[in-house]
């Protein structure tokens, strides 16, 4: 039987630990503010943004959230986003992605201050992932860091798979993971030998948004498998990249979904909005 780390528990303790100091640096002064952007009706972000909120108020921050019609232009989201830079209220600004088709998302992560850029998507922060050198992580890659730290699961010398290159988790999740002394592969839709590639990892982590897509046969016995996806079938049902019920009698530990690395993105993001804040009065 593996060890299920969950997400659940660990975010719970993490946002312990965030209300704590939040109230520590309220008496100080200073209230941790997070904007939130949503553009248009997409359900899943109207979601995503809704727990976004409630989280942070759960956890004593500064809350504001910005919903935009479909038909919003880039000049009002880019003069929005103006606003909220200079904003001294506001430490944490994020706008959900996918943006609709017609507003350009490059120009607007390149209009987030990089001070207050909490999803760690600005160029300048991106970078300063690669050296080493960072304020803020990627919310989910940083989540699961903290979870393999939790379980005192040590990437140290690990072979560490990663399936999916994207900005948002792929890419920085082996960055982090090379930061941790892992030996990193990272595989996408045209890598050759996919099977033989997953089942040498010690630690598989899997962000491609297909349900079930890691099975049985890609799993080495005792591997650490951490599954990033979340996936909906027809009736709504969510299912993470894993086939969770065969490859879990096989591993050492493993994520579920839901309740798994889900609830850690949502932790980060406020473990960023504080780091912002103490940063804002030394600053
Ligand atoms: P993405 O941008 O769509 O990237 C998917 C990656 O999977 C791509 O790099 C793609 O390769 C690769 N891929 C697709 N088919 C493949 C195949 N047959 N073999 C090997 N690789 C393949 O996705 P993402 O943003 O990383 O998200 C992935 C999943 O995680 C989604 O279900 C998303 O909803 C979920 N997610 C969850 C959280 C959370 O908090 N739990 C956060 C973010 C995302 P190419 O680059 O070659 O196309």
């Amino acid at each position: 039987m593996a060890e299920i780390i969950s997400g659940k528990v660990i975010s719970a303790a993490v946002k312990e630990r965030i209300a704590k100091e939040v109230e520590a640096l309220k008496q100080e002064g200073t209230t941790p503010g997070l904007a939130v952007i949503i553009v248009g009706s997409d359900p899943a972000s109207q979601v995503y943004v809704g727990s976004k909120e409630r989280t942070c108020i759960e956890l004593g921050m500064y809350s504001e959230k910005y919903e935009l019609p479909e038909t919003t232009t880039n000049e009002e989201l880019l003069s929005l986003i103006d606003r909220l830079n200079k904003d001294d209220k506001i430490h944490g600004i994020l706008c959900q992605l996918p943006l609709p088709r017609h507003l350009d998302e490059g120009k607007v992560i390149a209009a987030i201050s990089p001070e207050k850029d909490v999803d760690a998507f600005h160029v300048q922060n991106v970078g300063r992932i690669m050296l080493g050198d960072y304020d803020f992580l990627p919310c989910t890659p940083a989540g699961i860091m903290e979870m393999l730290k939790y379980s005192n699961i040590n990437p140290e010398g690990k072979h560490c798979v990663v399936i999916g290159r994207s900005n948002i988790v792929g890419k920085p999740m082996a960055m982090l993971m090379l930061h941790a002394n892992a030996t990193v592969t990272i595989c996408h839709s045209r890598t050759k030998n996919l099977k033989e590639i997953c089942k040498e990892a010690d630690i598989l982590v899997a962000s491609v948004g297909k349900s079930k897509f890691v099975t049985a046969d890609m799993v080495k016995p005792g591997a650490v498998v951490i599954d990033v996806g979340i996936n909906r079938d027809q009736n709504g049902k969510l299912s993470g990249d894993v086939d969770y019920e065969n490859v879990e009698p096989l591993c050492s530990a493993i994520t579920p979904v839901p309740g798994g690395v889900g609830p850690m993105t949502i932790a980060m993001l406020m473990q960023n909005t504080l780091t912002s804040a103490k940063r804002s009065k030394i600053n």
